[in-house]
């Protein structure tokens, strides 16, 4: 993980005098001494000072807005802190903001209370007042209440951190494009434009030729070495090492033009690949294990949102993947998605050693490629899926639960992952095609609605849940009502 940091502020005035002021001071580096220590956050708390000013609070947004360290803002009112006090910093504030409501002592105690305690401990109130500003200003933020130990609270803020990550990424984010989208698709399209002043995301396009150049340079022993690391990962189980190596060639290469760029996703198109004999398949499966985001078919946003969420879920043991509904089973009452892709799923979301094969390819007309196959595993994920409905976006996210694959699928040459929707097979995918939700996704079993959205609220656009308790009926209602809302934004 980088070296990113959060910055706690606890709120207060002068009204108290200076004992009680310390006292807030000693339990506000007390919270963030115990989280630190702990392994309850994932990332470490700076503790800023206690806010008694208009002065002090615009000066600290200011500096948290130019410290590249930080990845957001913690607030925090111990005690009453008038709200106009805050209006000046929080205009200027552009990090992420997470509004934590708790109080130091978790019980009132019965025979120490008194006025004093009372002052000094007065977060319900103080809190109120400093929750109707951000309304009044209608600010993007993060609402955590409970008692700050408990480990319900500390997930929200870590998830919430998390979200904020993700946030400072796509603001720093190049994507690589080898390519325009395939031809005719519709959903894969976007205004680049738009994406880059919501989301920051730099997107632009490089010749595949220049790619070509980049593979001819690549030398037999960066092969070698790749090859070993290859075989330190994966089982081989064909005989066609020279389909096998070229894949290595053709990684080397795209991985040398994305650091060069400074970029950290791309997308490429089976209709594009002029000089090169194959599909990139094991080559873009090994580079998302690393964490590079990857869209097919020229998909960019989807390529985006795969690097952003590696991002947010750096360390998490689940995985996450470009995905792509492909076909169904359709038993009733059982019915399950089967997600694939002409080669590129991501290893990390592998139950076991994923197998490296080779295997002609229907599409594209270039040499059989080598690719990864392997199983995804069992568990909770969502399905995330960034489309531009003309003038902004709307993420829409779907809960799922992974399953084992029912069938062995002997001739099924690619990485497979079934799965069943939330709420239902049937609800659920009514829910996302009247959402508009396409067929290519950021699958994770890491990344959870929560996180997603908050995410969304951070880079102001639409997020849209379907899971456990949705209902197509309702979810039109929303999206007709939604829809409304975000033109008057
Ligand atoms: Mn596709």
């Amino acid at each position: 993980m980088k070296t990113n940091n959060f910055w706690f502020l606890a709120g207060s005035q002068h009204l108290y005098g200076d004992e009680t002021l310390r006292q807030v001071s000693v339990h506000a580096e007390e919270i963030a001494r115990v989280w630190n220590a702990s392994s309850a956050l994932p990332f470490g708390v700076v503790f800023k000072g206690v806010m008694k000013t208009p002065d002090e609070i615009t000066s600290v947004m200011k500096a948290a807005n130019a410290d590249d360290g930080c990845a957001g803002v913690i607030t925090w009112m111990h005690t009453f802190s008038p709200s106009k006090m805050w209006i000046g910093g929080f205009s200027i504030l552009t990090k992420p903001y997470c509004h934590l409501h708790t109080q130091f002592n978790r019980n009132i105690p019965d025979n120490e209370i008194d006025m004093d305690f009372m002052n000094l401990n007065q977060s319900a109130h103080g809190d109120r007042e400093h929750g109707f500003i951000a309304a009044r200003m209608k600010l993007a933020r993060k609402v955590v209440v409970g008692f700050w130990q408990d480990a319900e609270v500390t997930a929200q803020i870590g998830s919430w951190m998390r979200s904020a990550i993700g946030a400072a990424f796509s603001r720093n984010l190049r994507v690589m494009r080898f390519g325009d989208n395939m031809r005719q698709v519709a959903v894969t399209e976007g205004d680049k434009v738009e994406a880059q002043m919501k989301l920051g995301w730099q997107v632009n396009t490089h010749p595949v030729g220049d790619l070509v150049l980049e593979m001819e340079k690549v030398t037999d022993a960066a092969i070698e070495e790749k090859l070993s690391e290859y075989k330190k990962r994966y089982k081989f189980d064909t005989d066609d090492m020279a389909a096998v190596r070229y894949q290595a060639k053709e990684e080397i290469a795209i991985a040398r033009m994305l650091e060069s760029f400074g970029c950290r996703a791309f997308s490429n198109t089976f209709e594009d690949l002029h000089g090169m004999e194959q599909l990139p398949g094991l080559a873009t499966q090994n580079l998302m294990a690393s964490g590079v985001g990857y869209g097919g078919e020229g998909d960019w946003k989807t390529a985006a949102m795969v690097s952003i969420v590696k991002a947010m879920t750096e360390g998490m043991p689940g995985g996450t993947s470009f995905m792509e509904d492909y076909t169904y089973d359709l038993e009733k009452g059982k019915e399950l998605s089967l997600g694939a892709h002409m080669l590129e799923v991501c290893p990390t979301i592998a139950e076991g050693t994923p197998l490296v094969q080779v295997h002609a390819l229907g599409i594209g007309g270039r040499n059989p490629p080598a690719r990864l196959v392997f199983e995804g595993h069992a568990g909770r994920a969502t399905a995330a899926s960034l489309i531009d409905l003309g003038g902004r976006f709307r993420l829409i996210v779907q809960e799922v639960e992974a399953v084992k694959p029912i069938y062995k699928m002997p001739n099924l040459p690619v990485a497979r992952v079934m799965w069943k929707g939330l709420p239902s097979f049937i609800e659920g995918t009514k829910c996302w095609i009247l959402a508009g939700g396409a067929h290519h996704t950021v699958f994770s079993y890491d990344a959870t609605y929560e996180m997603l959205s908050d995410w969304a609220n951070i880079m102001g656009i639409e997020c849209v849940r379907i899971g456990e308790g949705t209902t197509a009926d309702s979810l039109e209602k929303e999206l007709f009502i939604s829809d409304l809302a975000w033109k008057l934004r």
